[in-house]
């Protein structure tokens, strides 16, 4: 996850982060302080954060990011059970970007290597990138697309499941967030979900990852409120709705098969999304009108599918955040099954 806090509560964290009590041995890279546990490990963790650097931003901009004027701090804590990340920014203008960068993981020596670092590193990319705050759901979204397989296959099956359950956050509500919802792993699953159709649509790696950017920069114009442009000049959509429909026609598809996803075909799942469109406008007191729901099988996950949530930052709301849930749970009701597992 990232967060963004005031200039002041950066610096008190800056130097709570210089003297961590349990990472305490410290390793130097060219853009890294590390803090950790050991002096192996702090030097491990400082080898694979240049690492994930270098492939991360090749992966999302095709060139290397230039040397950081400083370095960010990275404390790494191993914990057994619990897992997790953040990466703290401040922003000054466009001209300058980023100001400065923190970073905390903590979980397994293996969950970190595999997952964690390389989420929290393109959260870097993204903000260097922009150069100022990227919203939450592409922000995460893009992120998670760097986690394993296992993580990725994870976050495709909640997707599902939330959809399934009626806690998914309608798109035109979920590109417009600026902050997370008290329901953050709603916004993790769908924000990855969504921004791997989009990515795959616009051709996959790094040609499909240089559109998605180009379309993130003209949605975040205007406030965070130029979605419906983004979407028109970008993918071809008339609406952010109709974007909708498509990505969720997608997933009743073999999501394995990115060709498929790639054809703008028209599907049968129009009168479930507008039924879930028009009890989203119940706010303005229309009411639903839908036809009955398609008739799909409903999820079975098999064993291997399964997985022990993480007991992370996505589990938890913030400080700060909303208190009760946000009153958008009009999604689409819509069964959809799980995703194929990765190819081995
Ligand atoms: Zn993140």
């Amino acid at each position: 996850m990232t967060l963004r806090r005031s200039l002041f509560l950066a610096i008190a964290s800056a130097l709570v982060l210089s003297a961590p009590a349990s990472a305490d041995e410290r390793y130097v890279t060219e853009n890294f302080v590390v803090h950790a546990p050991t002096k192996p490990l702090a030097k491990t963790f400082g080898e694979y954060a240049e690492k994930y650097r270098d492939e991360k931003a090749r992966d999302w901009l095709g060139k290397e990011m230039p040397k950081w004027s400083q370095k960010c701090p990275l404390v790494v804590e191993i914990t057994e059970g619990r897992t997790g990340g953040a990466t703290t920014f401040t922003f000054s203008d466009r001209q300058s970007g980023v100001l400065s960068q923190e970073m905390k993981i903590f979980g397994s020596v293996k969950q970190l290597l595999d997952s964690v670092l390389p989420h929290e590193i393109t959260h870097t990319v993204l903000a260097y990138h922009f150069g100022q705050a990227v919203p939450r759901w592409a922000d995460e979204g893009g992120s998670v697309l760097s986690e394993n397989d296992k993580e990725r296959l994870d976050h495709d099956v909640k997707c599902r499941e939330f959809l399934n359950a009626g806690r998914g956050i309608p798109l035109r509500i979920l590109f417009a967030m600026k902050e997370y919802p008290r329901d953050m792993i709603v916004l993790y699953a769908q924000g990855y979900s969504v921004s791997d159709y989009l990515i795959a649509l616009g051709g996959g790696g790094l040609k499909g990852r240089k559109r998605f950017l180009e379309f993130l920069e003209t949605g975040m114009q205007k406030s965070n409120k130029n979605w419906e442009k983004a979407v028109a000049a970008h993918y071809e959509f008339d609406t952010v709705d109709n974007l909708q429909v498509q990505w969720i026609d997608s997933l009743r598809k073999p999501p394995a098969d990115l060709a498929s996803r790639s054809k703008l075909s028209g599907g049968g799942s129009t009168a479930s999304l507008n039924k879930g469109r028009d009890e989203l406008r119940g706010y303005d007191q229309r009411t639903s009108a839908g036809p009955a729901l398609p008739q799909l099988e409903p999820p079975v996950l098999g064993t291997a599918r399964g997985s022990t949530p993480r007991e992370d930052d996505r589990a938890a709301p913030r400080q700060g955040q909303p208190t009760t849930r946000p009153t958008y749970s009009s999604p689409p009701n819509m069964l959809l099954l799980p995703p194929d597992l990765p190819k081995q």
